[in-house]
């Protein structure tokens, strides 16, 4: 098998994990401080996924059970998924923030709960009739969803030690709401999850039961990175890269463009945020039903920042919210 690891910066390595669907690799990173290892993030609960992270760690001496810290960046399938096969493999204590684990009952749910129906069918996503075709985020990640519950819950500004080697926690709500980076301020290297990424931008939407202006925290979550001093960003997807300020800077300058894009979409008459999502996003009729709700998702994050701004009126009437402009 060719190699899917390499050491990025002393003692940490990042390891390239497969993923069923796109984008088609998730970077999970091993520390390491002299007999002590730490492995930040899991990639998914699929054969592949495991079958590569142990071939990984053979290949750079890692026995499993030296690996004492599981420090996760948040609770999604590719980041948390396979967290109790990793336990189970290497005993190691769980840490994650506490507003991602309300999160990871949910994630496996194979009913939809009735609230999140209305919710969607408020915000004009078509759903099928029948209970069968009703989406569900059990149904979409299957056994590739395999959570463990963390025994350590990660707080902004805390420390954790792997041998003597400090990780800084840096709390990035907006992609999910407990989403954290760690900071090693010895090595200056950041590890960003999914929050800073080099080639696309994260996604950050409203959903059941999730805070009501996530993009606001997203922003001010980069604009909060770049006051840290770094040298070396290692994403969870894509290449490791230097700029972290750089790269904040286009993510705010991207949603700032869109921000007004939906804006303008709002002028005439009071439109679903799933009718501005189509003229926005780039869907095929073929995409499936998730794609169409995480499109909503994204759209309405921008059309509740654009309201907390003024710039937009919400509307409801009989159970279906539009917007237009304020
Ligand atoms: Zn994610």
């Amino acid at each position: 098998m060719e190699s899917k690891i390499r050491e990025v910066a002393a003692g940490i390595y990042q390891l390239y994990l497969p993923l069923p669907m796109r984008p088609s690799i998730v970077n999970v990173y091993l520390v390491r401080d002299q007999d002590e290892w730490a492995l930040i993030d899991t990639g998914m609960h699929s054969e592949d996924s495991i079958a590569t992270l142990k071939a990984c760690l053979e290949e750079v001496g890692c026995p499993p059970t030296s690996i004492r810290k599981l420090i996760c960046t948040h609770h999604h399938a590719d980041h948390f998924g396979a967290s109790r096969a990793h336990k189970e493999l290497t005993g190691a204590e769980v840490y994650l923030n506490p507003l991602e684990v309300a999160r990871v009952e949910r994630m496996q749910s194979s009913t939809p709960m009735p609230e999140a129906i209305a919710f969607f069918r408020s915000h004009g996503i078509p759903l099928p009739e029948s209970g069968d075709g009703l989406p569900a985020p059990g149904r979409y990640f299957g056994t590739l969803y395999a959570p463990i519950l963390p025994e350590h819950p990660l707080h902004d500004g805390e420390s954790v030690y792997i041998g003597s080697r400090e990780l800084q926690v840096v709390w990035t709500p907006g992609h999910t709401s407990g989403h954290c980076c760690f900071y090693f301020p010895q090595d200056k290297v950041f590890i960003v999850g999914d929050h800073l990424l080099p080639k696309i931008t994260p996604h950050v939407g409203v959903y059941p039961g999730g805070p009501d202006n996530p993009l606001q925290d997203f922003l001010h979550s980069q604009v909060k990175v770049q006051k840290l001093d770094v040298e070396l960003v290692l994403p969870a997807h894509g290449a490791v890269f230097k700029d972290h300020r750089h790269r904040a800077q286009q993510i705010i300058q991207h949603h700032k463009y869109r921000l007004q894009e939906i804006q303008d979409a709002t002028k005439g008459h009071p439109r679903s945020a799933y009718e501005i999502s189509l003229e926005i996003f780039n869907l095929s009729k073929e995409s499936p039903i998730f794609h169409f709700m995480a499109a909503t998702f994204e759209t309405l994050a921008h059309l509740h920042l654009l309201m907390y701004d003024g710039k937009v009126k919400r509307v409801e009437e009989d159970s279906k919210v539009t917007f237009a402009a304020a």
